[in-house]
């Protein structure tokens, strides 16, 4: 069903869910929401809404007036949002971005599910446990925050930080240490350009690798110094793209188990979807409506 319109039967009754973001036009989420409330029979419709941030506030505003049931948020939002929102789960503030709204009756609850997205992400495709595991983060952004809240919480030993900015990753470690005493934290500053200059300290004990950079985005690489991985390193890319990631494509060339943001995507989605209506996504219903309009995934592992 590559490229056809789908019909959807909106009724007087249909709840409407969304995404806020600017950009949005490229966001996966609607064809993975919808198929999944079509699927277990919900009467529902997920569709996306460009915000731009001057007009963040009356569109949080418009979810109480128009009753809509739930919205994700995405760049560049998930941080402004959280002062707009009635109450913040725990795990949200802690990470300091908000991707998930729940309108109870004109309440407006925020929740965060990238984390849980990608734990089990790495579970699923890695078959990775972050308990008493050493991590190396590439980059110190929003999706980072995320990360290293998910993989503390789940008890990793250690998370070292490669960032181009080392100040960013260094504050991120400070606050982070604070609620996480068993977590070992420590920061290596790294332009990502030339792996001779690579910190090799930073890969002590290290079984996973997780890009959490922009890079690779656009088909950028990132110089990472193979020779100083093991075959046995895993590496999880944030980034999805139609076809496998640059820094996917090497890993695999080098005999390392690997995968791309599409599966953190789904399972951020599929936790979304049970905030929203208490139940849980049918199962690989969203993952198979992004590998339909993505073809050349299937063919990659
Ligand atoms: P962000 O807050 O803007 O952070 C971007 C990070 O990338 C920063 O650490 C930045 O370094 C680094 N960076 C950007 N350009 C760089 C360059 N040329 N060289 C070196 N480092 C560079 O972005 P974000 O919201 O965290 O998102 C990061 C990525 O995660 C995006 O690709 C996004 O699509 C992806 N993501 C995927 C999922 C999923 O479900 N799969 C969910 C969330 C996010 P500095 O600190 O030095 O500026």
């Amino acid at each position: 069903m590559n490229g056809a319109r789908e019909e959807i039967c909106i009724r007087g009754s249909t709840r409407v869910f969304g995404i806020f973001g600017d950009p949005v036009a490229h966001s996966l989420s609607p064809l993975m929401q919808n198929a999944a409330f079509e699927q277990a029979g919900i009467d529902a419709v997920y569709v996306p809404f460009h915000v731009r941030p001057q007009q963040l506030a009356g569109a949080v505003e418009g979810l109480r007036s128009l009753g809509i049931a739930g919205i994700n948020v995405t760049v560049p939002h998930k941080e402004n949002v959280l002062e707009l929102l009635d109450d913040v789960d725990a795990n949200a503030r802690l990470i300091g971005a908000v991707n998930t709204i729940l309108n109870r009756e004109g309440r407006l609850f925020g929740y965060n599910t990238d984390g849980v997205g990608l734990l089990e992400a790495l579970r699923a495709e890695l078959d990775f446990d972050p308990a008493d595991r050493r991590v190396l983060l590439l980059g110190a952004g929003g999706a980072c925050r995320a990360a290293v809240a998910a993989l503390s919480s789940a008890g990793a030993k250690g998370i070292s930080w490669v960032n181009r900015t080392a100040e960013r990753a260094q504050k991120l470690a400070d606050e982070f240490s604070t609620h996480f005493p068993g977590t070992a934290f420590a920061v290596f500053p790294w332009d990502f350009k030339d792996p001779s200059t690579f910190p090799a300290a930073a890969l002590t004990g290290v079984e996973l690798v997780i890009n959490t950079t922009t890079l690779g985005l656009k088909g950028e690489n990132i110089a990472l110094p193979w020779h100083l991985l093991s075959p046995r390193i895993r590496l999880y890319d944030m980034v999805y793209a139609a076809e496998k990631t640059p820094l996917c494509a090497q890993a695999v060339r080098r005999g390392c188990r690997a995968a791309d943001g599409l599966s953190m995507l789904v399972g951020q989605g599929e936790h979304a979807f049970r905030i929203w209506t208490g139940v849980s996504a049918p199962a690989g219903v969203m993952k198979n409506r992004l590998l339909a309009v993505l073809p050349d995934k299937k063919h990659q592992s």
